[in-house]
């Protein structure tokens, strides 16, 4: 099903087919002519399953008395007789196993017979009537069920059903062509009326809306009291006669994916013919008849038999259409090209510009019979077979992507160049056209697309909907025969279509839309990754990978989204029920959060390319004229490094960064104003409220940037020192923000600035660690989402002072662990994270969580020394630049003793001395930084010690001068400053006191 099509699919909430793989063929349809009115009464049929879709149950009870010498009508006997209570009654609503049956059946037929020491061997009647002859649905039932389905009416199995030894129902129907109502499951039987009742409701539908077929005279007597039609199954040829004459079309003479042609859609069928003939060649003749696909309610297509001739009609749809819309001699010339060019596509026949033959233009192509494969993960195919379609669809794409457009007479079939930003433009308008309300997250797309568009796009043909549901394969094999659906196609950046062909792989597979992949185990099934299949495009294509990738998967799901969002808007004025509303509302925001999910990506991606190892060029620098690193070699990489290094040069504001980093740099100042400025005051209730240890949902909605600490020292640390196991289990879900972690090193019994004090025990005991101990001002560890807890504890007091001490990897959950209480800092927990107390009482956790090994402990404290704790600097430098705000607006709309505050002599004073002291501490940490990226962490140690050292104190200086600015309000809650007090007075003392680092920095310069 084509983009356009899922889209009017779910508008109009149309009967799919799903989950089986369809084998699209021929079949005469009957001569009768049938119109359909499209007015008919019925909206489903119910069918009976023994003795209606499958051989009837009774037919096997003859055979098999005969072959056991049972007296004849012994097992119908038993079958009806008996009242409420009888074995068969009881096994039918579920009330017994098959074996309890069994027993109480045959006794059931020995009294019967008579002969009560006569065995009657029951359960062979039972393996009778559940074996693989009874199992096969009728031919003409199934063709009946597609007919009926194909005009968009429901279909039910009501049947009288019973388990197996198995456990499971007996059922040997495809479940997706049915709702499905089973006594067994349900706990009442045919004929009891609320059985009916339940179907009826299960399908959405009145009693007289609904036929019932069955061929049990009672059965169809309780439902006839309903008020429900009822259609006597004896024989199952003339039931469906009967079924047809109430129906008003017929049940037989399918064409996959067609029904009868709507009323509003007939077309004169005598001037078609006579071009036909034309067209064809004058020996083509016969009965014309005509279907419409079920899709293509945009340019309405048909399906014809001619003489011996399949043919697809394609026209126009009726009335006054845009210029450009609907160009059906698009797609015609397109499909010719291709065609002519290699790319398998359903051949075309003619062109019919003339309007006045069946009212509007219209082309012919061959009907294509083959496979269609619907449902995305292939079932019914072993994982060879699903890989060699995935590999034959990745390969038509690179047909497609390689047709040289000047051969093709193709170069004028679109713009060239910009493609993705003129749909992005595109689908902005339309999405704007056909708002509701604001989704927060398409807002972020519509600001984010326009900064991340692709530089260099190829323009290639784009098939614009490529899908492999638009694809015909052959019936043996995974050769494509036809790609269908061009509407969308024009001139534009190939990538956009691998991309969109990717989509369904993060679809969560319970949609209705679209089943997609998410949720199955790709690898198993043999269906290639996404990533996979793009390098597959790659190889065949002979390019590199491009690494913007996430960006064009952004892109395909934000149009989805918008499309979507019209289908919506839509719905809400249309005929659509609220239900199907409703959850076409939810799949805007579902395909927007997907959209935006690879926009994060994207964004990390495009951050870590501004960072490290790349040289930068940087307009400022404070050091160009000394040469930068002169004095001092900071080299800790490949010997290649003082080349680059040597051309770094410190930024001093943000317009010297790169281009790419400016846009970061501005959208993160956006953001801040939009979503997080706003948000403060709220977050303060909150966390204070009762529900403080909860996560605020907005923190959860806003978490983009994932580098609180301790997360982001221990990220650091598994990424330097975690074995990839440990990184796969860790890390992975720490920097995707699925999970959070602590770090516990401090201890309340010895003076925790110096590490080799810690006392906790790390006991080895046949391949486990026993950890015992006590810890407090462990950050994050009350937070609900805080799974992996840091440890470090003396694997070996005996050993070298700084040899002594391990870390391990400890799951939160595992026993032994006690949170007793939070710490507070100034009188507030800092929930939901909080700083807690906690015990360790013989907590076991396998050897391997031991990380780098037994007395590296020491070692990984001292290596976590990057970005967590820059990142405190940052921080504090970002709460001075705001307390300085805020005191300046304070002071200039403020007035005492008869003038503006901000004219007082002592208030210009500490603007000024904070101004100067901000900028030298953010300088500071700008050199820090420059020295991590450059020339590695070890080499920065003294520039990180002198940060840690200023940054803290410089904050509380600003920050104590905004708050005197402010007055008595200053120490309230009401605004930030009282909090970026407490916060940056802990930090004096949180990532070690200031004491330590001020004797790094003494031992180092007094080094040098
Ligand atoms: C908000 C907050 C969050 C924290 N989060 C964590 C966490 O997640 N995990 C964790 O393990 N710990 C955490 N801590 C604890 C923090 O790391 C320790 O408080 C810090 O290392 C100091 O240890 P201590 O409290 O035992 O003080 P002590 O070691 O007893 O030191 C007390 C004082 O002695 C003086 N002193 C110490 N050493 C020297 C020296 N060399 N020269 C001169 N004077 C010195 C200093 O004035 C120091 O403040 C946190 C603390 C706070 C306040």
């Amino acid at each position: 099903m084509g983009l356009r099509r899922f889209i009017q699919a779910s508008y109009f909430q149309c009967a799919r087919t799903s989950g089986i793989l369809k084998h699209v063929r021929y079949k005469p349809p009957s001569l009768v002519q049938w119109r359909y009115s499209g007015s008919s009464l019925y909206k489903a049929v119910i069918f009976d399953m023994g003795g209606v879709l499958l051989p009837s149950p009774y037919r096997v009870a003859v055979e098999w008395e005969v072959r056991n010498c049972i007296p004849p009508g012994t097992i119908k006997q038993a079958l009806i007789s008996g009242g409420e209570n009888r074995p068969w009654m009881r096994y039918m609503r579920g009330e017994l196993t098959s074996a309890e049956f069994l027993q109480e059946f045959g006794h059931q037929c020995s009294e019967i017979v008579s002969q009560a020491n006569l065995s009657v061997p029951v359960d062979s009647f039972l393996s009778d009537l559940t074996s693989s002859q009874m199992s096969k649905q009728l031919p003409i039932m199934t063709e009946a069920l597609e007919c009926i389905r194909a005009e968009g009416l429901k279909t039910a199995v009501l049947s009288n059903n019973f388990y197996l030894h198995s456990g499971v129902s007996f059922l040997p129907l495809d479940r997706s062509q049915f709702d499905v109502i089973e006594s067994c499951r349900e706990g009442i039987c045919k004929p009891d009326p609320r059985i009916y009742t339940l179907c009826l409701e299960r399908l959405g539908v009145q009693p007289k809306e609904s036929i019932f077929l069955d061929d049990i005279g009672q059965n169809l007597k309780a439902a006839a009291q309903l008020g429900i039609k009822t259609v006597k199954v004896d024989d199952p040829e003339a039931a469906l006669k009967e079924l047809e004459s109430c129906l008003g079309f017929p049940l037989q003479g399918f064409v996959p994916h067609t029904r009868l042609v709507r009323p509003t859609m007939e077309i004169p069928k005598d001037p078609l013919q006579k071009y036909l003939e034309e067209v064809l060649g004058g020996w083509t003749t016969g009965p014309l008849i005509l279907r419409q696909f079920s899709h293509g309610q945009s340019n309405p297509t048909y399906y014809i038999k001619f003489g011996d001739r399949h043919l697809v009609l394609r026209k126009k749809p009726p009335g006054n259409l845009l210029p450009t819309a609907h160009a059906v001699e698009r797609e015609y010339r397109v499909l010719k090209a291709l065609a002519e060019a290699g790319v398998p596509v359903p051949k075309v026949l003619a062109l019919c510009e003339d309007s006045s033959i069946i009212g509007t233009p219209f082309y012919l192509m061959e009907y294509c019979s083959g496979h269609i494969y619907k449902d995305v993960s292939l079932p019914g195919l072993d994982p060879g077979q699903r890989r060699a379609i995935y590999m034959a669809m990745n390969k038509v794409l690179c047909k497609i992507h390689r047709v040289d457009l000047k051969a093709a007479g193709l170069e004028d079939y679109g713009k060239h160049g910009n493609y993705v930003q003129r749909q992005v433009q595109t689908w902005t308008k339309q999405y704007r056209a056909t708002e509701t309300h604001t989704i927060p997250t398409m807002e972020r797309l519509i600001e984010w697309l326009p900064l991340h568009l692709p530089g260099n796009q190829k323009t290639t043909v784009v098939h614009g909907d490529f899908r492999l549901d638009n694809l015909i394969f052959h019936p043996e094999g995974p050769e494509v025969l036809a790609v269908l659906d061009w509407e969308l196609s024009t001139l534009g950046d190939p990538i956009s279509d691998v991309a969109y062909n990717c989509m369904a792989h993060y679809m969560p597979s319970d949609l209705d839309i679209l089943k997609g992949l998410k949720d199955c185990d790709v690898t198993e099934l043999g269906i290639p990754t996404a990533e996979e299949y793009f390098q597959m495009y790659c190889e065949h294509m002979g390019i590199p990978p491009i690494e913007n990738w996430n960006f064009y998967m952004a892109f395909s799901f934000f149009r989805v989204a918008a499309i979507l969002q019209g289908v919506y808007k839509r719905s809400l004025t249309g005929q659509a029920s609220s239900a199907a509303a409703e959850s076409s509302g939810k799949q805007v925001e579902l395909m927007a959060n997907l959209a935006w999910d690879f926009a994060t990506k994207e964004g990390f991606r495009v951050f870590k390319e501004c960072s490290a190892a790349k040289p930068l060029a940087r307009p400022y620098s404070t050091w160009t004229r000394n040469g930068a690193f002169s004095r001092r070699n900071y080299v800790t990489m490949a010997p290649s490094s003082p080349a680059h290094i040597s051309k770094a040069h410190l930024i001093l504001s943000p317009d010297g960064l790169p281009g790419r980093a400016q846009d970061l740099y501005h959208k993160l100042r956006r953001f801040m104003e939009i979503h997080i400025y706003p948000a403060e005051q709220v977050l303060r209730v909150h966390q204070v409220s009762q529900s403080r240890w909860t996560p605020h949902p907005l923190i959860e909605e806003l978490k983009i940037f994932n580098c609180s600490p301790p997360d982001t020292g221990n990220m650091e640390v598994l990424v330097r020192y975690g074995t990839e196991e440990q990184k796969e289990r860790w890390l992975q879900p720490l920097l995707d923000g699925k999970i959070r972690s602590c770090f516990a090193m401090t201890e309340p019994q010895v003076a925790s600035s110096d590490a080799t004090n810690i006392e906790s025990s790390v006991v080895e005991e046949k391949g486990f660690y026993i950890l015992n101990g006590h810890k407090w001002w462990i950050s994050g560890a009350l937070d609900p989402r805080c799974q992996l807890c840091v440890f470090m504890g003396k694997t070996d007091p005996e050993a070298q002072r700084h040899k002594q001490q391990s870390m391990l990897l400890v799951p939160m959950d595992t026993p032994g662990i006690t949170v007793t209480r939070p710490l507070s800092v100034f009188g507030e927990e800092d929930p939901p994270a909080g700083h807690g107390e906690i015990f360790f009482e013989n907590v076991r956790v396998p050897k391997e969580n031991i990380l780098l090994g037994p007395g590296r402990g020491f070692e990984i404290a001292q290596g976590r020394l990057g970005p967590g704790r820059i990142h405190h600097c940052m921080r504090l430098v970002g709460y001075s630049e705001r307390a300085l705000a805020l005191m300046k607006e304070r002071v200039t709309s403020r007035v005492a003793f008869g003038k503006p505050l901000a004219e007082q002599g002592t208030i210009l004073e500490d603007i000024a001395k904070s101004r100067a002291e901000i900028e030298q501490a953010r300088l500071l940490v700008l050199k820090a930084a420059l020295l991590m990226d450059t020339a590695g962490n070890k080499a920065a140690a003294l520039e990180i010690a002198m940060i840690k050292m200023v940054a803290p104190l410089m904050a509380l200086r600003v920050i104590d001068r905004a708050i005197q600015a402010f007055g008595a309000a200053g120490l309230s809650n009401d605004y930030p400053l009282a909090q970026f007090f407490a916060w940056a007075r802990a930090l004096r003392l949180a990532d070690g006191p200031d004491e330590v680092h001020r004797t790094a920095v003494a031992k180092l310069e007094l080094k040098r």
